[in-house]
C-alpha cells in the first residue's frame, strides 16, 4: 500500500512539471536582484527663492538636509550666480534601499539680472548624461552610477498672475532635458477659490507657450475604476498646491506637520488642504519607476542621439577633408594651388610693364644726353632681361653717369622733362608691384 502511494506521487510530481517550466519565477528573480542591487532616484528643485523648496524637500522626505545652509542677503544676491548643490540620502523601507539624491538650486532667480540664469541647471543636466553616456560606451558597464536627473520640481510663486517669464524660459529650456513637475508653491496662502483659478490659468499658460511638462501615462483599460478615478484626480491637480513645514503640530491627540496660524491650522497632508499627498503618492508610489523610464527611454535618447549624429558628422568631414587632401595630392604632384599661377601671370605682367618704363627712361637719357647708355651700362635688350629691382639698379647708374656728361643747357632743359614725365610714371609702377 505504501508502496502506492509512493508511485502515485513520483508520477503527480512528473505531470506538474511538465506543466510548470519555472519561468513564473522570473518577476521574483528580477525583484530579489533589484532589491540587492537597490534603487537610486534623482528630483532637482528649482524656482526663485524662498518659495520653500528646502522645506517641502524636508517635508516630503521627513529629514532635515538643509542644516549648513547659509541663506544669502539682499548685497550678496545682486550679483549671485546659481549654484548646483547636492544632498545625496541613503532611505530604507521594509528592507527596500533608496539612494535618493536631491539637486537644490540656490540662487536661481535672485539676481537683478536673470537672463540665462537657468544655464547652469541645463549644463548640470547635460552634464549627467554625458557621464552616462562615456560610462556605458566604456569598459566597465557594470557599476555604472545613474545621477541622471529624473523629476524637476519646478516650484511657481503663488502671488501674482500666473507665470513669470523666467518661468516660461527656464520651463522651455529644460523641457527637452528633464521631466518637468511645476509646483504652486505655498498654497496656504491662497484661498481655495484662488488655488483653482491659479491652477487653470498656468494650466493655459503651460499650453499657451507650449511647454512640455511630464505626461501622466494613460490609464490601462484593464485597470479597475477606482486606480482610474485616481489617476485622473492625479492630472487634474496639475500644478501640485503644496505646502510644506518643518515642524510637527500636535492637536487632539495626534500629531502632523503642520503650519500654526492666529486662525487656525494647516495640515500639510490633509487633502483639503492642499496637494503635498498627490504629490509624495506620485513621486515615491506610484510613478517613480515611469519618471526614471521617461528619463531614460525619451530625454536621454535624445541627448545620445544628438551625441552620435555629431559623433558621424565629424567623422565624415574629417574622412572628406583627408579624401579631398589625397586627391588634390594626386591630381597635382607638385605643392602649387590653382591661385598661384594666376598670381604668377600678375607679376609678370607687372615686370612687363616695370620693364617698358626703364626702357623708355633709358631711351629719354640717351636723347638728353646724347651718348647711347649702351656705351656704359648694358645693352638695352640684356636690361629687359633683368628684374625690375636690377632694373632700377641700373638706370640710377646711367643717371649718375651720365648726369656729369650733360653740358649744354638745352640738353639739361631736355632731361628735366624728360624726367618729370617718367620718374612719376616709374614710382607709380613700382608702388603698383609692391601691392
Ligand atoms: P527656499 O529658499 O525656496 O528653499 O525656501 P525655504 O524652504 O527656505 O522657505 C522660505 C520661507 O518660507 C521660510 O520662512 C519657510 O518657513 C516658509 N515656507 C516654506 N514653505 C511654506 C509654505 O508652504 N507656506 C508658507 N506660508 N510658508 C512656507
Amino acid at each position: 500500500m505504501q508502496l502506492h502511494t509512493c508511485f502515485v506521487g513520483v508520477f503527480f510530481l512528473q505531470d506538474q512539471d511538465k506543466e510548470y517550466v519555472g519561468f513564473a519565477t522570473l518577476p521574483n528573480q528580477v525583484h530579489r536582484k533589484t532589491v540587492k542591487k537597490g534603487f537610486t532616484f534623482t528630483i532637482m528643485v528649482a524656482g526663485v527663492s524662498g518659495l520653500g523648496k528646502s522645506t517641502l524637500i524636508n517635508t516630503l522626505f521627513l529629514t532635515d538636509l538643509y542644516k549648513d545652509r547659509k541663506v544669502p542677503n539682499a548685497q550678496e544676491q545682486i550679483n549671485q550666480t546659481v549654484n548646483i548643490v547636492k544632498h545625496t540620502i541613503s532611505i530604507e523601507e521594509k528592507g527596500i534601499k533608496l539612494r535618493l539624491t536631491i539637486i537644490d538650486t540656490p540662487g536661481f532667480g535672485d539676481a537683478v539680472d536673470n537672463t540665462e540664469s537657468w544655464k547652469p541647471i541645463e549644463d548640470y543636466i547635460d552634464q549627467q548624461f554625458e557621464q552616462y553616456f562615456r560610462d556605458e560606451s566604456g569598459l566597465n558597464r557594470r557599476n555604472i552610477q545613474d545621477n541622471r536627473v529624473h523629476c524637476c520640481l519646478y516650484f511657481i510663486s503663488p502671488f501674482g498672475h500666473g507665470l513669470r517669464p523666467l518661468d516660461v524660459a527656464c520651463m522651455k529650456a529644460l523641457q527637452e532635458k528633464v521631466n518637468i513637475v511645476p509646483v504652486v508653491a505655498k498654497a496656504d496662502s491662497l484661498t481655495q477659490a484662488e488655488v483653482y483659478r491659479k491652477k487653470m490659468k498656468i494650466r493655459e499658460e503651460i499650453k499657451q507657450y507650449g511647454i512640455n511638462i511630464y505626461q501622466f501615462p494613460e490609464c490601462d483599460s484593464d485597470e479597475d475604476e477606482d486606480f482610474k478615478n485616481q489617476d485622473q484626480i492625479l492630472k487634474d491637480s496639475i500644478p501640485f498646491a503644496v505646502i510644506g513645514s518643518n515642524v510637527q503640530v500636535e492637536s487632539e491627540g495626534h500629531k502632523f506637520r503642520g503650519r500654526v496660524y492666529p486662525w487656525g491650522l494647516v495640515e500639510v497632508e490633509n487633502p483639503a488642504h492642499s496637494d503635498f499627498l498627490l504629490l509624495r503618492n506620485m513621486l515615491m508610489r506610484t510613478h517613480m519607476q515611469d519618471l526614471k523610464d521617461v528619463t531614460g527611454e525619451t530625454h536621454y535618447e535624445n541627448y545620445r542621439a544628438q551625441c552620435i549624429q555629431n559623433m558621424t558628422r565629424m567623422v565624415v568631414q574629417k574622412r572628406k577633408r583627408r579624401s579631398l587632401i589625397e586627391q588634390s595630392e594626386a591630381d597635382f604632384p607638385l605643392p602649387l594651388a590653382a591661385g598661384d599661377t594666376e598670381t604668377e601671370r600678375l607679376i609678370f605682367e607687372k615686370d612687363e610693364e616695370v620693364r617698358f618704363s626703364y626702357r623708355l627712361i633709358l631711351l629719354s637719357l640717351d636723347a638728353a644726353t646724347q651718348t647711347p647708355a649702351s656705351a656704359y651700362v648694358q645693352p638695352r635688350d640684356a636690361c629687359t632681361s633683368l628684374k625690375p629691382s636690377q632694373m632700377r639698379c641700373c638706370v640710377q647708374e646711367h643717371f649718375s653717369r651720365s648726369h656729369w656728361l650733360i653740358t649744354s643747357s638745352e640738353a639739361r632743359v631736355t632731361l628735366l622733362l624728360q624726367l618729370t614725365t617718367f620718374i612719376p610714371l616709374v614710382l607709380l609702377m613700382s608702388f603698383r608691384t609692391a601691392h
